[in-house]
């Protein structure tokens, strides 16, 4: 059997789009499953567009997705003679011809058609000029691009799509669309087929809006005499309101790097990337890599648009809220060696990462990470929500300020009396401690939810999370008897 060799080949002139991401994962996906090679080829072609940044960029979010490939990055630039002699070739062939029209002549005629009310395809003008013509055009410096000859045929051409079947469209349809232009260069849609040829891709796995074009590299591939690879074409994917989701309209929620910063989990995002156009058919949702390389199908890709579930404006939905739930999901389950080490990440970026948690206190941000993760919705909640457990510079909310410390101006006497008990204990754990608060409460004949919200609040910050004497155990006695012994200027702010 042939390798399977399938490729990624975005144009470096932006960031890494999720959307793209998504093509290079289902491409990635089907390299995996099948033992085959993945190609990275950057398609720089556009030199004024392409930046190095964007380059960078693609790179690097693809190694922190974990989307590994096997060969590349190829630079498509660095391949212009390929190219050159390709649009040769077809000219040779006598499958492509020059086309000395001018701009303003076809603006001119695109107006016409418009006028009309038909549509504007270009019409053939220099289609069936003699070599002599042709070279008394160039004897008098007039300059041309290169156009293919779509052949002069009745009927539809086809081909086979593994996601959506035959695809058709009639010859008479195809404009004769140029593949090189007047200043020499090939244009993309010669370029890419080449390179595909010359890198022997077998499967083209790529977004629908590609289509337009697959129909023009299918004539491309017939006339450079190379057998066609398989094609399977992606729904686009469209937010609420039935649009692209584009850079300009939904900003830097569509972008790789904007998931990084959020502290989302690599794989997750992986994860929900594929069911964002890909159906197992069950209604597994969480798939590891393995799972998901081995269920990964052509054939299971949808037919219909997929839709990024995102509400502008609405907090829960600061991006699909499936995607924030499959996050969720591999938060509560992963290994904790390896939440540890993503934590690690963050942390060292947020400058409150100590190395005792990789030494002496292993152990204990182990627990404590295992203690408080359930309510995260991403990495970096440790840095934010988790904050109390890993540095004294944590945020009291308002919510909890109020409801739970400034409502019971009492507190300020009380907390420093809990402190001095704990801290004159020699076992503290979380049976003494607990017993010595309800003790406290009893004489001072108040509900002990008064002591033991006050405490949750003041020593995290938060209105909710772990057991109470969890968060003791957690945080030490130390710690505890620190923050307790003086909470005055919580009710000066
Ligand atoms: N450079 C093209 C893009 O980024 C690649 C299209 C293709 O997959 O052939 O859209």
């Amino acid at each position: 059997m042939t390798e399977v060799r399938v490729r990624f080949p975005p144009s470096p002139t932006g960031y890494l789009h999720i959307g793209s991401a998504r093509t290079a994962l289902l491409n990635w996906l089907w390299a995996k499953k099948n033992n085959g090679k993945l190609i990275l080829r950057i398609e720089d072609t556009d030199v004024e567009r392409s930046t190095q940044e964007s380059i960078e960029g693609i790179i690097d979010g693809l190694q922190w997705l974990g989307l590994d490939w096997d060969e590349g990055p190829y630079f498509q630039t660095e391949f212009a003679e390929d190219h050159r002699k390709a649009a040769d070739q077809l000219l040779e062939s006598g499958h492509a011809y020059k086309c000395f029209c001018t701009k303003e002549e076809l603006e001119e005629k695109r107006e016409a058609a418009k006028a009309a009310k038909k549509e504007f395809g270009y019409d053939g003008t220099c289609r069936n000029l003699s070599p002599e013509q042709v070279a008394e055009k160039e004897a008098a410096g007039l300059t041309s691009v290169v156009r293919f000859k779509v052949p002069e045929q009745e009927g539809k051409l086809a081909y086979h799509d593994e996601v959506l079947g035959t695809i058709e469209r009639a010859y008479d349809d195809i404009e004769d669309f140029v593949i090189v232009r007047s200043n020499g260069k090939p244009l993309y849609m010669l370029c890419n087929v080449v390179d595909d040829i010359r890198d022997r891709i077998t499967h083209i796995i790529r977004g629908q809006d590609h289509m337009s074009n697959t129909t023009r590299q299918v004539l491309l591939y017939q006339a450079l005499d190379a057998p066609l690879p398989v094609f399977a074409h992606m729904p686009l994917t469209l937010d609420l309101q039935k649009r692209k989701i584009s850079k300009r309209s939904h900003g830097e929620l569509v972008s790789v790097q904007f998931y990084r910063e959020k502290g989302f989990i690599p794989w997750a995002l992986c994860n929900f990337l594929a069911l964002l156009g890909w159906n197992p058919g069950t209604d597994q949702e969480i798939f590891s890599r393995e799972e998901l390389i081995e269920t990964f199908s052509l054939d299971r890709i949808s037919k219909v648009n997929s839709v990024f579930n995102h509400r502008k404006g609405d907090p829960k939905f600061f991006t699909d809220p499936k995607l924030i739930s499959v996050n969720e999901q591999y938060l509560r389950s992963m290994e904790l060696s390896a939440l540890a080490e993503l934590v690690k990440q963050d942390f060292m970026q947020q400058d409150i990462w100590d190395s005792t948690y990789e030494g002496d206190k292993k152990e204990w941000f182990l627990t404590t990470l295992d203690l408080i993760r359930d309510r995260f919705h991403t990495v970096r909640d440790f840095a934010t929500l988790g904050r109390a457990y890993f540095a004294d510079d944590y945020a009291v909310e308002e919510k909890p300020l109020k409801k739970n410390v400034l409502k019971h101006p009492d507190l300020k006497t009380w907390m420093p009396m809990l402190a001095e008990r704990f801290a004159s204990m020699d076992d503290f754990n979380k049976e003494t401690s607990e017993a010595a608060a309800r003790e406290l409460a009893t004489e001072l004949d108040i509900k002990p939810g008064i002591l033991i919200n006050g405490m949750r609040t003041i020593l995290t910050g938060q209105l909710a999370g772990p057991g109470m004497f969890d968060i003791l155990i957690a945080l030490g006695k130390e710690r505890v008897v620190k923050r307790l012994r003086d909470i005055s200027p919580l009710y000066e702010e």
